[in-house]
């Protein structure tokens, strides 16, 4: 389900980041649900891989597995105002969202939403396509990493969070998305040609 924003505009394909939340943008509580706006905590460096990203020339947009909604852990109405919150911080810190989808459901209830299932994945791009070729997911979980593989997306795990847990000596993992941000390719300096990539090193 999309929590933000109430209207899209269509628009062109666009190469679109697909970025986890907790525990890839904000801190993840381990063993623990973020259930209240007070709990998220955005890392420092997040603001920083946003605007690095945006200024790439990727869409950004969250996805996110939200269960203690159906835990009942925390309501609709909660869930959102902790994703109003995110976008908000980020925004005032010139970073831009363009979107956030998340699945309210319990892993018993086999909807087609929650990660690593790709359903709010399709639902991001029936709302606004995406340059699938160059897009890309970043998560902190193996299932982060199933999801793209299901969606046939590049992926980056990033060793905050559970990153760690999720590496074990086995994917590359990047140290947090800002490493994952400066790692990727600039699509606009390739526009641009080799000139323009040459004043930029
Ligand atoms: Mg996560
Ligand atoms: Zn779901």
């Amino acid at each position: 389900m999309r929590a933000w924003p109430v209207n899209i505009r269509k628009g062109p394909a666009v190469p679109t980041a697909f970025l986890d939340r907790d525990g890839t943008l904000n801190r993840d509580r381990a063993g623990a649900y973020v259930t209240r706006p007070s709990q998220l905590k955005i890392y420092a460096s997040a603001p920083a891989a946003l605007r690095i990203i945006s200024g790439k020339g990727y869409r950004i947009v969250v996805i996110t597995n939200q269960s203690g909604i159906a835990r009942g852990y925390m309501t609709m109405a909660g869930s959102g105002a902790i994703n109003l919150k995110l976008v908000r911080e980020l925004r005032r810190e010139g970073a831009a969202v363009d979107a956030v989808y998340f699945c309210p459901h319990g892993p018993d209830e086999k909807c087609a939403c929650r990660k690593p299932e790709p359903g709010l994945i399709k639902e991001a791009v029936k709302d606004r396509p995406a340059d699938m070729a160059r897009s890309f997911v970043v998560g902190d979980k193996q299932c982060d990493l199933l999801l793209a593989k299901r969606a046939g997306l590049k992926s980056f795990l990033v060793l905050t969070g559970q990153g760690k847990a999720a590496a074990a000596g086995r994917a590359p993992a990047y140290k947090n998305l800002l490493a994952v941000a400066r790692a990727l390719p600039d699509l606009r300096a390739d526009k641009a040609g080799p000139a323009a990539k040459r004043k930029k090193t």
